[in-house]
């Protein structure tokens, strides 16, 4: 098995030639995200000098990027070449493959053409109209089953099962036969859509002969089948039956499916529904105009009028299963939401996965719910949620059936991509043809496939609504501050003798308490007056030296004292 760490040190030090354009004949991949880590997924597949994306998500920050909102692939590769890019290919519309394309849109004048299914494409309009670039793209809808062609990529578009509708595999022709990428997906053989997995195609282009085949490795983990979501829906009935009073239930805004089932749970219950959060009202108006989900008009009242019903009459259809801060379930939880005061015996059901990474702030929502006195429902407790993703069986299935002659494992961290090359060589794929790529990984797909370099491929922050990089840097300071705290140290001097006019005076936030360590700061004062009184016997004068060398007294100091590090401002003034 080859692996793209150390062993390929020599071919990335060598690899500017090999990231020029590649041989005629060859075709490559080249993976900005979404591989060695989960979201924001974005892959370049290239033939004859021209390129095509597959994908371009975006990732939420984990804890260790304090105030950071986003995060993006690495356009630097695709800026560079932006006009052999031939088009866009989305294979859904989740956020970690739809997310970031608003962002590389703003970096091109030209309009790209952009390939998807009716409702990927509905959810990607509402969100380039957001970022005033919908004129840049040109959107192309396609239909799995369809073919198309984009200057030298022949395309065909399979469907697939996931946890929204309208997803689909991508199958693109080589010289060498095809590569197919799954896209995310999971063998149901009874959506609720009734569209499952088109195995019969996936069966046809085996006998057309991949040569590449990259697939989801979410639940590479997960032994057995990943069961229907169809399954969900009588647990969900049963909750809302017996709910004596008001039931919120939080969902992905995307997932139509799940909403579908807990829309007939209501009405099944006399109950009627009301939608709650921003991207709810997007995701669930796309889906009624493209009549994707059947929620009848009478059935459906504004959340302003909850005041107006009987609460028992009721199901709250919400966002905020991720415990994202200031989403609607947050609020709940936190007794501040404007329309939903939940009270004791009402019913909360939180029905979705958990995210990794995500756990510490849906555990914090989920205490906050019980606390209301609400009955919650969430994993693993009760099978409230069945995952979008394919588990081994069905990764097997998917690598039986397509018989791929190499394989690359995709859409996940490396613990899930060694599993699934695992499950590859299980099912007969010789381990010297399963290649574990990470993002930036260049692979040359040629009679051989192999890894062929590297390209940038490291993380760009977004920040507030900026559009700009946050970087490292700043990164870091938001780390210590968040940690550590801050100590300010205020010094005034006389500009024509140096000597201390005032201060110092020092001033702490989230560092120490005032009042339990006085003596710190009080010892810090000394500490600051000794090292202005080298400074002086030294002659310094520069402002910088004097407020470095205060900086280092301190900072040895409350090292010393607290085993911390706070960030410490010396701000030297000259009166
Ligand atoms: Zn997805
Ligand atoms: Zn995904």
């Amino acid at each position: 098995m080859q692996r793209s760490s150390e062993p390929n040190q020599g071919l990335r030090a060598s690899s500017s030639e090999a990231v020029g354009a590649p041989l005629e004949a060859s075709a490559r991949v080249v993976f900005l995200g979404g591989v060695g880590e989960v979201g924001r997924n974005m892959a370049c597949v290239e033939l004859s000098g021209r390129i095509l994306i597959v994908d371009v998500g975006l990732s939420f920050p984990h804890a260790e990027m304090p105030g950071v909102d986003l995060v993006l692939p690495d356009f630097e590769y695709v800026r560079e070449r932006m006009d052999d890019v031939e088009a866009v290919v989305l294979t859904h519309g989740h956020e970690d493959h739809i997310g970031s394309l608003p962002y590389l849109l703003r970096e091109t004048e030209r309009q790209l053409p952009v390939y998807g299914t009716p409702f990927t494409l509905a959810l990607l309009e509402r969100k380039l109209e957001e970022h005033e670039v919908r004129d840049r793209a040109e959107l192309r809808q396609v239909t799995p089953g369809e073919a198309a062609t984009a200057g030298p990529f022949s395309m065909r578009f399979l469907r697939v099962t996931h946890s929204i509708p309208d997803g689909m595999a991508v199958v693109i022709d080589t010289p060498f036969g095809s590569i197919l990428h799954t896209g995310d997906f999971k063998i149901d053989q009874t959506p609720l859509d009734g569209r499952p997995t088109d195995l019969h195609a996936l069966a046809e282009e085996a006998g057309r002969g991949v040569h590449l085949l990259l697939s989801d490795s979410t639940n590479s983990e997960e032994a057995g089948y990943t069961s229907s979501e169809r399954s969900v829906g009588p647990v969900l009935q049963d909750i809302i039956a017996r709910a004596p009073q008001l039931v919120v239930v939080a969902c992905f805004s995307s997932h139509i499916h799940r909403i579908q089932q807990v829309v007939n749970a209501a009405r099944a219950d006399e109950r009627v529904v009301a939608f709650l959060g921003r991207s709810m009202h997007q995701s669930v108006d796309a889906a009624r105009e493209l009549g994707l989900l059947h929620a009848p008009e009478q059935d459906v009242i504004l959340i302003e009028q909850l005041d107006e019903f009987d609460p028992s009459r009721v199901v709250v259809i919400s966002t905020g299963s991720q415990g994202e801060p200031l989403s609607a379930l947050s609020l709940m939880a936190a007794r501040e939401h404007k329309w939903v005061k939940l009270r004791e015996g009402d019913t909360v059901v939180l029905s979705s996965s958990l995210i990794p990474g995500n756990e510490p702030a849906i555990h914090r929502v989920i205490d906050g719910l019980y606390r209301t006195g609400a009955d919650v429902f969430h994993l693993p407790a009760y099978p409230v949620h069945a995952s979008g993703h394919a588990a081994v069986e069905e990764l097997r299935l998917m690598l039986s059936l397509v018989r791929p002659r190499w394989f690359v494992p995709i859409h996940g961290e490396r613990r899930q991509l060694a599993h699934h090359a695992k499950i590859a060589t299980e099912v007969g794929i010789p381990a010297d043809h399963v290649l574990i790529c990470e993002d930036g990984d260049v692979v040359e797909v040629g009679e051989k496939v192999q890894l062929a370099g590297r390209v940038p491929a490291g993380m760009t922050f977004v920040d507030g609504l900026g559009i700009g990089d946050v970087g490292q840097v700043v990164l870091r300071d938001r780390r210590k501050l968040s940690s550590e705290g801050v100590v300010v140290v205020v010094i005034a001097i006389d500009a024509h003798h140096g000597q201390l006019v005032a201060g110092p005076d020092i001033v702490n936030r989230g560092f120490v308490f005032d009042e339990a360590w006085g003596d710190i700061l009080e010892e810090a004062r000394e500490r600051v007056m000794l090292s202005l009184r080298e400074s002086a016997e030294a002659e310094v004068v520069d402002r910088g030296v004097l407020e470095q060398n205060v900086r280092r007294a301190l900072a040895k100091y409350f090292y010393d004292v607290t085993q911390r590090k706070p960030v410490i401002l010396p701000v030297i003034l000259e009166v």
